[in-house]
């Protein structure tokens, strides 16, 4: 496996919509290999999650995985690894809670926004299985997030009031302990 650069704002691939991809390229050596060299990656760099277009891909795969005790984001409930290809996501509800995010694509940035609490995910599988299922709270943000990779948005796009972008150091000095106690009490309820 590879660790492979990440692609930066200012990138257009990271503004494109990034293509389906067929059930032959899915199971192809060369897809199979992608999706193995995003997994580093992103381990690699403590991401939540990482998507194709961020390595210069423009194809509709995410790997996401949050480890216990992650360092660039402990607060976030963990995740096994999923591996997210042609995903399709819906609000199952309207209902949105106030989150703050960073993407590796974006170094040293962070911000507040709005995010559906609670998800309908459907997506293939690295093998083609077809998953159908509910995800709420921060693990329903990660997903978005990811997916709005595959579509050209990145979270600032996202953000109503630019007046929290931060760095994050001044994340850590300024925001970080309400926020994680905001957010704490989202996971409590929700239970991710
Ligand atoms: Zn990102």
């Amino acid at each position: 496996m590879t660790v492979l650069p990440i692609r930066e704002m200012g990138d257009p691939v990271l503004r494109e919509k990034a293509r389906a991809v067929t059930a032959e390229e899915l199971a192809s050596a060369e897809t199979q290999q992608l999706i193995d060299d995003m997994i580093e990656t992103m381990r690699a760099a403590n991401g939540a999650g990482l998507a194709a277009p961020q390595v210069g891909v423009s194809k509709r795969i995410a790997v996401i995985e949050v480890r216990e005790g992650n360092p660039r984001y402990p607060y976030k409930p963990p995740i096994p690894l999923t591996v997210i290809v042609n995903p399709e996501l819906t609000s199952l509800d309207g209902v949105t809670f106030a989150t703050n995010e960073g993407c590796l694509s974006m170094p040293n940035l962070r911000g507040d926004l709005e995010r559906f609490e609670n998800i309908g995910a459907r997506y293939l599988d690295r093998d083609g299985g077809v998953h159908e299922e509910t995800r709420r709270g921060l693990t329903a943000g990660t997903f978005q997030h990811e997916v709005d990779h595959l579509d050209g948005i990145l979270f600032v796009d996202r953000m109503a009031d630019m007046s929290s972008l931060s760095t994050w150091e001044q994340f850590e000095a300024f925001r970080k302990a309400d926020f994680v106690a905001e957010i704490t009490r989202l996971v409590e309820r929700v239970g991710s």
